[in-house]
């Protein structure tokens, strides 16, 4: 019997990696999992703790404590913290700010790296995992990984149409662009910058520019490498 398939979608902020990942799983009947949601949750947790985030040790014992849970359902985004809904909260502008530096500590990342193998492990239909260092890092075996790029203006015109749809406002205008865009930069310059499992396409990646493409588009191409990786 094959093992089951692991397809990595790893990219940039805005990319489009969350909806692709969603759909090709849902068309595969393959588990999903967002690392980015377990990095923000735990960056909830560091909030809600009031520690500093310059304390590395502080965060790395508020990650150690936390309760976390994580649906990998592709239709049910459910993040739990001590037994709490935090999937809304974890998106916010606040949990958005914070992230990057909670991210960068090393015992959080061997924290919940461990955690991402175990649930890929898990996963007997197989499983898209999207994040940062899934390819290089969590799972350099995958049979298929991706790597999504687009130019800033567009990943910022669609981070703030999330944003709209998430908090039901509809603040897609210049100004929201522009701060969506200056926090996608400052986001993956600090992700792409730290010591610890740099933001960074891993050597056998296919990189996708998604710029002008559509979602459709990017997923199609994403299932042919999957097909191709089943022969
Ligand atoms: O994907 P998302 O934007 O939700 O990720 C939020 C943050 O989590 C990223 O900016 C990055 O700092 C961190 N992250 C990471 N490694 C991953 C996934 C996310 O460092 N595999």
């Amino acid at each position: 019997m094959t093992a089951p398939l692991t397809i990595a979608v790893d990219g940039v902020s805005g990319s489009g990696k969350s909806s692709v990942a969603q759909a090709v799983a849902a068309a595969c009947a393959m588990a999903y999992l967002d690392t980015g949601a377990m990095y923000r949750a735990i960056t909830a947790a560091v909030l809600d703790a009031r520690v500093e985030l310059t304390d590395p040790d502080a965060i790395a014992r508020v990650a150690a404590r936390a309760e976390l849970q994580i649906s990998t359902d592709p239709r049910d985004r459910r993040v739990l913290l001590a037994g709490r809904r935090v999937d809304d909260r974890i998106r916010g502008p606040e949990v958005t700010a914070a992230v990057s530096a909670v991210s960068a500590v090393r015992e959080v990342r061997e924290l919940l790296v461990q955690r991402q193998r175990a649930l890929i492990a898990d996963a007997a239909c197989g499983i898209v995992v999207e994040g940062r260092d899934i390819g290089t890092v969590v799972a350099p075996q995958a049979a298929v990984k991706v790597f999504l790029v687009a130019d800033p203006e567009v990943r910022a015109r669609r981070r703030a149409a999330q944003d709209d749809a998430r908090t039901g406002s509809a603040t897609a205008g210049a100004v929201a662009n522009a701060t969506v865009r200056a926090d996608l930069v400052r986001r993956d310059t600090a992700d792409s910058a730290r010591a610890v499992s740099p933001l960074v396409a891993a050597p056998d990646a296919v990189t996708i520019d998604t710029t002008d493409l559509g979602l459709d588009e990017v997923v199609a191409q994403v299932l042919a490498l999957a097909d191709g990786a089943r022969r």
